[in-house]
């Protein structure tokens, strides 16, 4: 199998079987075959044992291939006692001390799977408000996500991986200034990405330059207002500064809501990739782009048959880890069968157009990604179409829109773009849509472990130019990229660019061109350089805003001490 060093430290620290004395109990082939026998199992009712066998023999060569890989808890838990395969959930947040606590109690045993929560909580009423209960006043939101937070760092210890969360507030609710301005001090709630909910209302009235409501989500009343210039510019000026508030366009997020009856998406998962209703689960997986190309002619073109494939394969991979999953609780079992979401994205986009020969940042890199995602989300929905023939449609069929379209689908959505930070790893690609970070460079992982990586396929092409030396991949670490070095031909400069060669219009675009053939969302950080101006964030939240994205993450490169990625730290 043709893992890299780094990939089976990662398998060996936290994904193969061990027993009590820490032994391991299988290699990376044994944990290909223990997640597809367990993920083909649920055809079973249908298929004849040679069928199952087929079918089993499919989804292993499939994943040990790296053709495609499912979200990591599927990886370490199919097959093993835990059972629970998904990577997201969201968990509504009621306003009653019972409604909170339970669902912190819900979280903790979700992170314990290796499932990461979002939340909501712009239900809970403002800090000061009256309790009936006690005669106290309440403590709010931000009160409350400090209190979730402590529960993550406490349970990250025995967990199977950190858990993760999503911290989202409506930019109308009271609390919004403190929420926008509660990662200011970083130690503070550090198992939380944070977005701001925005509403079109909002960015009408940033537009305008006018007043908004904020809204007391107890009594639904409006009870002060604020400017929404000023909002937006706070929000973008702690995104400068630290990386977080993210936005998310909450109306344009429940635009694509497909169950629109069963209750709107208030939150999204850790990433931002993958709206759900609440109690709703999600489990994910992703095609290795750079291995999807053919190379019989002159140059190397896209294998659009290989793809097509690996996607019937895919999904119905994916629709079966629905059935063999052991939920966390009753609750989100009923809700995710009921809809059976699920996400098959990429990983390896960069990795692809530097073989193709085609610069990131680029038209041509734009109409390739809309070419591939419109046929990767065709060949989804054609699957789960042929897959409701043979074993029915979602059970809320009647109640989504797919019905008034005539489409009978067995999976309400089929496509999320990951982030793919550890399938990545493991496939040894560039990860999710993201252009890569440095041809060379440290990777934090897992709780601060170190990882020394460079791009195999550019190690190739130096070596094949003949200007491949230690040197040079050593200044290119330090330097973050080949822009302006002498040593490599100008051709390949233009191909082989990175993280920050390419400016943050192109990063938008491309998160543009993936969610115009997305189903649920895309997971992407717009890269900034250190100098980018409070301006410059406007800008790409705008853009990101203009050219439908469902939300935007930022970092400005040097804004926080702990990196994950770090240029410069080659030991
Ligand atoms: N996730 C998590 N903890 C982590 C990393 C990821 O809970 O440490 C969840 C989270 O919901 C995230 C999703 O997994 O949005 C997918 O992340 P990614 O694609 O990076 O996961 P992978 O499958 O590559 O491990």
């Amino acid at each position: 199998m043709n893992l890299s060093d780094n990939a089976v430290k990662v398998l060996e620290k936290r994904y193969l079987s061990k027993d009590e004395n820490g032994q391991l109990l299988e290699d990376a082939d044994g944990m290909f075959r223990r997640v597809a026998k367990a993920v083909a199992s649920a055809d079973a009712p249908y298929v004849s044992a040679f069928e199952l066998q087929a079918i089993e023999n499919e989804f292993y060569e499939m994943m040990s291939s790296l053709e495609f890989l499912p979200n990591s808890p599927t990886l370490m838990n199919a097959g093993r006692p835990l059972g629970q395969l998904s990577a997201c959930f969201v968990l509504p947040i009621e306003d009653t001390m019972e409604g909170i606590f339970e669902t912190l109690k819900n979280a903790a045993m979700i992170h314990k799977s290796g499932g990461g929560t979002g939340f909501s909580f712009s239900r809970l009423r403002p800090k000061g408000a009256a309790v009936n209960s006690t005669g106290g006043v309440a403590s709010g939101p931000i009160s409350f996500m400090k209190v979730f937070n402590a529960a993550t760092e406490a349970v990250k210890q025995g967990g199977t991986r950190r858990g993760a969360n999503m911290g989202i507030l409506r930019v109308d609710h009271p609390d919004i200034m403190d929420f926008i301005t509660s990662k200011k001090d970083n130690a503070d709630i550090t198992n939380f990405n944070i977005s701001v909910g925005i509403t079109e209302e909002f960015m009408k009235a940033v537009e305008g330059n006018k007043e908004y409501d904020l809204i007391d989500p107890h009594h639904q009343t409006a009870i002060r207002q604020l400017n929404a210039r000023e909002v937006f510019d706070v929000i973008v000026d702690m995104a400068w500064s630290n990386g977080e508030p993210g936005i998310i366009f909450l109306d344009r997020l429940n635009q694509g809501n497909v169950t629109p009856e069963l209750g709107a998406f208030e939150s999204t998962n850790p990433c931002g990739e993958q709206p759900l209703l609440p109690y709703e689960s999600c489990n994910l997986g992703s095609i290795n782009l750079s291995l999807m190309i053919t190379n019989t002619g002159a140059e190397p073109v896209i294998d659009f048959d290989r793809i097509g494939t690996v996607v019937k394969k895919a999904i119905h991979f994916l629709d079966n880890v629905i059935d063999v999953n052991k939920y966390p609780l009753p609750q989100i079992d009923q809700m995710t069968k009921s809809t059976r979401k699920i996400g098959l994205g990429v990983m390896g986009w960069a990795d692809l157009l530097f073989r193709l020969n085609i610069p990131y940042n680029s038209e041509a890199a734009l109409a390739l990604a809309e070419q591939v995602m419109c046929f990767i989300r065709e060949q989804a929905r054609k699957t789960s179409m042929e897959l409701a023939e043979l074993k029915g449609v979602f059970p809320h069929f009647e109640k989504s829109t797919y019905q008034q379209q005539g489409i009978r689908v067995r999976n309400a959505t089929t496509t999320t773009i990951a982030p793919t930070g550890t399938l990545s790893i493991l496939a040894g690609v560039s990860s999710g849509i993201e252009p890569l970070f440095a041809l060379a460079y440290i990777r934090n992982v897992m709780d601060n472990d170190e990882l020394m990586e460079t791009n195999p396929f550019f190690k190739q092409v130096a070596i094949t130019g003949g200007f491949y030396t230690e040197p040079l991949m050593r200044t290119i670490a330090n330097k973050g990229t080949i822009k302006g070095l002498a040593d490599i031909p100008v051709s390949i400069q233009d191909v082989f660019v990175t993280a920050h060669d390419i400016s943050s219009e192109w990063h938008v675009k491309m998160q543009a061109a993936f969610q115009r053939y997305t189903d649920n969302a895309v997971s992407k950080t717009v890269n900034l350089s250190s100098k980018a101006t409070r301006e410059d964030v406007k800008d790409v939240f705008n853009l990101a805003y203009e050219t439908g994205c469902k939300g935007v993450t930022i970092y400005r490169d040097g804004s926080r001490d702990l990196q994950v990625l770090n240029i410069g730290k080659v030991k």
